[in-house]
């Protein structure tokens, strides 16, 4: 019979932390701190398998489980000596999620399950504590009601601020047992006005109730985007835990708090968190109550009044010390921990791998590495390579003007500038019309997570450091400011006052999120500095690296930016970029106005001497790398206007003549450009075009050699060749225009001829190829787009459907497609190498900075990987764990 149930608790466990898969993380985790004996609630966990089972099943869940759940209540019952649904000896449990990947904040959690209007009173009696059971009671029914039976916890929220308004009281601890008992007499009315029935009382209802309402949770809204922004498969499913209830909420001698080992923004190894006595579950979160800091030295930097954690429980404050040393100690990484202490006991409730922005995972793996516990290969496979890009990206400049408007916690750093916006739904539109915005918010919640998704950062009056907001925006590396208490927001109006000023939506802010400031309009940013950790780390990945990185660059600004980030060559500079400034694109023009080859090899003429030029910039910034030069790519049309006005205008401007320019546009106009007369089409119908390109990159690569002494190595490359005949008519060319260069300067440099495989015929006749190209450099963006026979430029129009539907897991054009795409390119390299061994294999689409799709370039072999300046440093990382994963023979399990 299948085992869907796993006991925990009294120093044991069927499960342990390997079990992840079956148990989600909570569960797992919850059985391996009990086996290591810590202080765990004991409970049971229904699992992930059972799930799966509910949802392949039309919804029902299998036969064994309610005989199963039943045995591991009685379990609890028996370690805890209290039993469910009995007032004399009440046992309560809270329901709560956990997926094998963690979901912060994505489904909800049940407390105080187990109480009705008769185990209340005798929750009362036992505890003494009459307040302590109708608070706990309120507190259940208006978090089973929000979770099972779907009425906003708002709704509960009004009847609670009503209530104390009229008793004058503006904290909940203000209130007493008479204001709670009265409260939840106005929740079960409320309940019963809502569903027409009263709110259920028998408990095992109830325990089925939040059970089903877990697995309903796996596919709400707010968890199928989770899931599609992080690449979480629908077909895991979550588990189920079900834990005999701690009290943190039993007067001034207990508490709630969570927890990090290491500071989850900087990274320093220092406990860091936050917890509120008398007090229960989210409630340090969800910015009811300030929480206090958890250390003194946390607490006098904060500046804040109330005790810490170690001051107001000392006691209880070493024995937990201990216990997250141990955990750090045991899982060898940081953590991020919940704990409650129920009359001055400790009890541990959760324990995961911490999240953290790039800046604090940097620290912490190098730090882990020097004290010895872990290798500086796992500090390498311990970065998300993604998560750089927070790093990469300019800060403020500290000499800019600031003009603070407000301030609050510096939740998780990184600057941005955008408009002001209120809404997420507004937030996420906004930006698909391309607008930068920061979402200011009272306080954030799961359903807004992908409004800050689309902002650049994201602002909150209320809450701590470990707020909704503060977590989320950390993970997805979205600067944020939260807490910003003196920001007054006023949704209607559409705006926000503070220090006396009034702000609108649309207005431009700036927020500082290592600093907790919010600044008026746009400041100026610097660009980061990669030195200390970064430089450690990466030094530790370039020693595990065998792929070689490259960028693509053509402009000596980004080529410089690229060097920086570690760049070792180009692996593809687009000459046409060249061609478009100033006095270049007036040449351009008048090559293609020309009616013969005679009156384009005069343009060209005018052309070479700014090719050449820019060449010499560009290998000289690259002195002794290999740079890979396409020649001309695009269809000659897109260097001229096309419609009658823009025609017009030019010829007025440049004195060509506005007839024959029209007369050339209609000529060259083309159905499907993508298909059309380009790439090296253009060198075998116009060979002087590159004849004088690669005459401006040998003379420019001569140059160099001669100043320097150190020649570069020109790979010339060739697009969209189809045909074995294409290429070898192109290397003729280029060895002949060679010779020529050669001959006359009485020097010579080596290169390269090679061609770009951007068609599925070039893959497949990637032996005829091989014959005269000398290197391949994969062209993925446009592979991908003649292997699907979709436009890239297009797709924008149906692309969201496939995505939505999971007709595409992920877009092809981010992510490579390995299985279509990538055959063509495993079959490129196999019969290439098969006809010129050891020949030089590339990629240079936007995958090159893809980390999943680099892993695969590093599994068939490929030389080198090419991407954009800003993610050298991404590809180098990836590289190097795609490195580690092959040495290890196994897939790297995403440290989640
Ligand atoms: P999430 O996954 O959203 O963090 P959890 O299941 O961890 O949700 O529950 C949220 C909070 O509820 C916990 O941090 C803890 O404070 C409280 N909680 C959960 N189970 C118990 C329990 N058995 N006793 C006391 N508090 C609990
Ligand atoms: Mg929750
Ligand atoms: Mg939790």
């Amino acid at each position: 019979m299948s085992k869907w149930v796993y006991g925990f608790g009294g120093g044991a466990a069927d499960g342990d932390a390997s079990m992840k898969n079956l148990l989600g993380g909570k569960g797992a985790n919850l059985a391996e701190m009990s086996s290591l004996g810590l202080p765990v609630p004991p409970g049971f966990t229904i699992t992930t398998e059972a799930c799966v089972h509910y949802y392949s099943n039309g919804q029902t869940y299998p036969d064994a489980l309610k005989g199963q759940v039943a045995e591991g209540l009685a379990k609890v019952e028996g370690v805890v000596g209290k039993r469910f649904g009995d007032a004399a000896n009440l046992l309560l449990v809270s329901v709560r999620s956990g997926a094998r990947a963690s979901m912060p904040g994505m489904m909800d959690t049940v407390l105080n399950l187990g109480l009705n209007d008769q185990t209340v009173e005798g929750l009362a009696g036992l505890s003494g504590d009459r307040r302590f059971a109708f608070d706990s009671y309120r507190r259940f029914i208006t978090m089973y009601s929000n979770v099972v039976l779907g009425i906003g916890h708002d709704r509960f929220e009004e009847l609670l601020d009503d209530h104390k308004d009229r008793q004058g009281v503006s904290i909940d601890t203000d209130l007493t047992a008479k204001d709670w008992e009265r409260l939840v007499g106005d929740y079960k009315a409320l309940v019963e006005r809502e569903l027409g029935r009263p709110f259920p009382q028998d408990p095992h209802d109830q325990l089925w109730g939040a059970i089903g309402a877990v697995f309903a949770s796996w596919m709400n809204d707010r968890a199928k985007f989770y899931r599609r922004m992080h690449d979480i498969p629908e077909s895991w499913g979550t588990a189920v835990n079900v834990q005999s209830m701690v009290f943190g909420n039993m007067g001034e001698t207990s508490a709630t708090g969570v927890a990090f080992t290491r500071n989850p923004s900087t990274g320093e190894a220092r406990l860091y968190g936050e917890f509120l006595i008398n007090a229960q579950g989210e409630d340090v979160v969800a910015g009811i109550r300030t929480p206090q800091s958890l250390t003194r030295a946390g607490r006098e930097e904060m500046g804040d009044k109330a005790p810490s954690m170690e001051e107001a429980m000392p006691e209880v404050f070493g024995q937990f010390v201990d216990v997250i040393g141990r955990l750090e100690s045991h899982y060898r990484d940081m953590q991020d921990i919940e704990f409650t202490v129920e009359q001055g006991r400790l009890w541990m409730l959760q324990t995961r791998n911490g999240k953290r922005t790039a800046k604090s995972a940097l620290k912490v793996a190098v730090d882990l590495a020097s004290e010895g516990v872990i290798s500086r290969e796992e500090a390498v496979s311990r970065v998300e390579p993604a998560a750089l890009d927070q790093l990469l990206h300019p800060t403020l400049d500290p000499m800019a003007h600031r003009h603070v408007i407000a301030t609050g916690l510096p939740a998780s750093p990184g600057a941005a500038t955008g408009k002001i916006v209120f809404d997420a739904d507004e937030a996420e539109r906004l930006n698909q019309l391309g607008d930068a915005v920061i979402l200011v918010r009272e306080e954030t919640s799961p359903e807004d997570i992908h409004g800050m998704h689309a902002a650049r950062g994201i602002v909150t009056a209320r809450g701590g450091m470990t707020s909704h907001a503060a977590v989320v925006a950390r993970g997805m590396g979205r600067p944020c400011v939260s807490g910003a208490g003196e920001i007054r927001i006023d949704d209607k109006a559409g705006e926000f006052t503070a220090r006396g000023r009034t702000f609108r939506a649309g207005q431009i802010i700036t927020i500082d999120g290592a600093k907790g400031e919010v600044l008026d309009g746009a400041v100026d940013m610097i660009e980061p500095e990669l030195t200390g950790d970064f430089q450690t780390l990466m030094g530790w990945a370039d020693e595990v690296r065998r792929l070689r990185v490259r960028a693509n660059a053509e402009t000596p600004h980004d080529a410089k930016t690229a060097r920086g980030f570690g760049a070792e060559g180009i692996g593809l500079c687009r000459t046409e970029h060249m061609f478009f400034d100033g006095d270049r694109i007036a040449a351009v023009r008048e090559m293609i106005l020309a009616d013969d080859e005679a009156g384009r090899r005069v343009a060209l003429a005018k052309i070479e001497p700014f090719q050449k030029a820019d060449f010499v910039e560009l290998f000289e910034i690259m002195a002794g790398l290999p740079v890979t030069i396409r020649l001309l790519d695009p269809p000659l049309h897109e260097f001229i206007p096309h419609d009658e006005a823009d025609i017009d205008a030019l010829a007025a401007s440049s004195g060509l003549d506005a007839g024959k320019l029209k007369r050339r546009a209609r000529e060259l106009h083309e159905t499907n450009p993508m298909l059309g007369h380009r790439g090296c089409r253009l060198g075998v119908a116009y060979p002087e075009i590159y004849e004088m390109q690669v005459r401006a990159i040998l003379e420019a690569a001569l140059e160099v050699k001669a100043k320097s002494g150190d020649a570069p190595i020109p790979e010339i490359m060739h697009p969209l060749v189809a045909l074995g005949l294409e290429m070898k008519y192109l290397r003729e060319l280029t060895d002949r225009t060679a010779h020529a260069v050669f001959e006359a300067a009485g020097d010579r440099v080596e290169y390269l001829v090679g061609t770009m495989i951007e068609l599925p015929r070039a893959a497949l006749r990637a032996g005829d190829l091989a014959e005269h190209a000398e290197f391949f450099s994969f062209g993925t963006n446009d592979l991908t787009q003649t292997t699907f026979g979709i436009s890239r430029d297009d797709s924008g129009r149906f692309l969201q459907a496939y995505l939505d539907k999971g007709v595409f897991e992920t877009d092809p054009f981010v992510r490579l497609d390995q299985e279509g795409v990538g055959e063509l390119i495993e079959i490129a390299t196999e019969r290439g190498r098969k006809t010129r061994p050891g020949m030089k294999l590339g990629i240079c689409g936007e995958h090159g900075g893809d980390p999943a799709s680099i892993s695969f370039c590093e599994s068939i072999g490929l030389d080198y990987v090419s991407c954009s300046p800003y993610r050298v440093p991404i590809a180098r990382l990836a590289a190097a764990q795609a490195a580690l994963a092959a040495a290890s023979g196994e897939e790297r399990e995403k440290d989640r």
